[in-house]
């Protein structure tokens, strides 16, 4: 049987390889074997709402957990701060004008993913949660994913045989499945499993458990929140992602007339309110001007960081399960969010903007047979070193395509001597959904960069003068020599992940932002 022996030949060579590749050496005494991956991904967790990372609205404990447990990395970016493009690049290690997914379009699952690398190297790969390329899952053993963003009660999941509905609470049910994989896994093989909750992306509906636990609580308000963007270029005034002027009815919760219904009660969910009529101490009061903008950011604020809630405890319970199931040692337990959220930061909420609260991603790894507990790193990551750094931990190589490096070294507590010191970052849709202008650019240790290359209009920030990134230097004379070595720094960076300007005018068509579920299991 030819393909029997091609199959046997493989596996010698994979084993071959993964013997001179992976270090068993480094891992604790009594541990053997290849670890398990388990990447947990949030949807616009903000690394400012974990507090693991010093938040100052929140606490996370069961997150914490995991940072003390094992590494916590300070700088951690997606190269494009968008769902869709940054979970196409985690797949691939590569940039969106590598992998074909910029914005919202269909993802080419038929290109190679780390899913189909280790799933040939001989891992049981799954993939559970949130999906939103567009594309069915492809290199996955089982997957069972929500269409499109999904819904937060009763969630739709499909997979190969059709949908079915889940009662109860999306992030309670994402783990659930998480679980059931584990449980029904081959246990004869290591496992690569993918766990995406929807949670906290909008419109932040809450869990029963964690609906009001911010209710009544001052929310300290971030020091930009009243930012006027003065000295900053158009596209920022442009922008329609302001907590004050663009969050609507629905964002709020409001509570509609009675008997509104049908096209009526959505068109008057839509408005995005200039007054607001609430109750206080029995009395009905109108909200205007800055009352109602810090209302706004308040009401914001208690549903996200209540879904946010939601995931802390979810991933306890994931961690609980696999300490007591003889899993704690050697699997490798990723957290992060495909990328950060503005929480009122320049008076916004989203991402997009190559604004630190949008671009930087929470990681925090636990993987007791090969990482020191405690540890911090300020090293510069970005979401294309994912990929890589799977191959590593399951010992095979890194194809030349992929765009990232692997943490492997950073997780040994090691920074190579050449590691980067500037990243590339690039966001097309435009116009999209909240109106933010394209822009590519850079950030060196100390520096930002970015150009709206649609407006021709740049700014520049000084990240150590200027953390909050209010003053724009760019046209500044006393910038000057730094602003020209920072564009040969963008020209070199652009040259080296071989951006050909792609998808500058035009992107690939097609939008995953709403899918229908395929039929019902019968
Ligand atoms: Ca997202």
């Amino acid at each position: 049987m030819p393909s029997n022996r091609a199959g046997l030949l493989v596996a010698l060579l994979l084993s071959a390889l993964t013997s001179c590749m992976h270090d068993v050496s480094q891992l604790a005494p009594g541990v053997s074997g290849r670890p398990n991956i388990l990447f947990i991904m949030s949807d616009d967790h903000a690394a400012h709402a974990l507090s693991a990372y010093g938040s100052r609205v929140n606490a996370t404990p069961q997150l914490d957990r995991l940072a003390r447990e094992g590494i916590r990395f300070d700088r951690v970016y997606a190269t494009n701060s968008i769902c869709t493009p940054s979970r196409a690049t985690i797949l691939t290690g590569m940039y969106s004008h590598k992998n074909g997914t910029p914005v919202f379009n269909r993802f080419d699952g038929s290109q190679p993913t780390v899913a189909k690398m280790l799933q040939a190297a001989g891992y049981y790969t799954a993939m559970v949660g949130k999906w939103h390329l567009g594309s069915d899952p492809t290199g996955f053993d089982y997957w069972n994913v929500l269409p499109g963003q999904g819904r937060y009660i009763d969630p739709v999941f499909y997979d190969r045989n059709g949908s079915e509905v889940y009662p109860g609470y999306v992030t309670d049910v994402i783990t659930d499945l998480t679980i059931d994989v584990l449980k029904n896994r081959p246990k004869g093989k290591p496992f690569f499993l993918m766990s995406h909750h929807k949670a906290p992306h909008r419109e932040w509906t809450p869990d029963e458990k964690n609906r009001k636990l911010f209710e009544g609580r001052q929310i300290p308000e971030p020091s930009t929140l009243w930012d006027d963007h003065s000295g900053r270029t158009d596209a920022l005034r442009e922008q329609q992602q302001s907590v004050f002027n663009d969050l609507t009815r629905r964002d709020l919760k409001l509570k509609p007339p009675a008997g509104l219904a049908g096209q009526d009660l959505q068109k008057w969910l839509g408005v995005k309110p200039v007054e607001v009529e609430v109750e206080i101490d029995g009395l009905a009061r109108m909200l205007r001007g800055d009352e109602l903008k810090h209302f706004k950011y308040r009401r914001y604020m208690q549903d996200y960081l209540a879904c946010v809630q939601s995931v802390d405890d979810n991933v306890g319970r994931l961690l609980d399960w696999l300490d007591a199931n003889g899993l704690r040692e050697n699997t490798v337990v990723v957290y992060t969010s495909d990328q950060g959220f503005f929480l009122g930061d320049h008076g916004l909420f989203d991402k997009r903007f190559m604004y630190e609260e949008s671009v930087r991603m929470p990681f925090l790894v636990r993987w007791p047979a090969g990482i020191r507990p405690g540890a911090v790193t300020d090293a510069l990551a970005i979401n294309c070193d994912f990929a890589p750094t799977f191959l590593e931990i399951a010992g095979l190589p890194v194809p030349s395509g992929m765009q990232g490096r692997s943490l492997m070294p950073l997780l040994k507590g090691t920074r190579p001597p050449d590691w980067r010191t500037s990243f590339y970052y690039r966001y097309y849709h435009d116009p999209g959904d909240h109106n933010t202008r394209a822009h590519y650019g850079i950030r060196t240790g100390t520096h930002k960069l970015i150009y709206f290359w649609k407006k021709d209009q740049w700014e520049c920030f000084d990240l150590i003068k200027d953390p909050e990134e209010l003053h724009n230097v760019y046209n500044d004379p006393a910038a000057r020599t730094t602003v020209e070595s920072l564009k040969r720094e963008l020209a070199r960076l652009k040259d080296e992940v071989e951006d050909d300007d792609r998808f500058a005018e035009e992107q690939p068509e097609g939008s995953s932002y709403v899918q229908a579920p395929p039929k019902k299991k019968k």
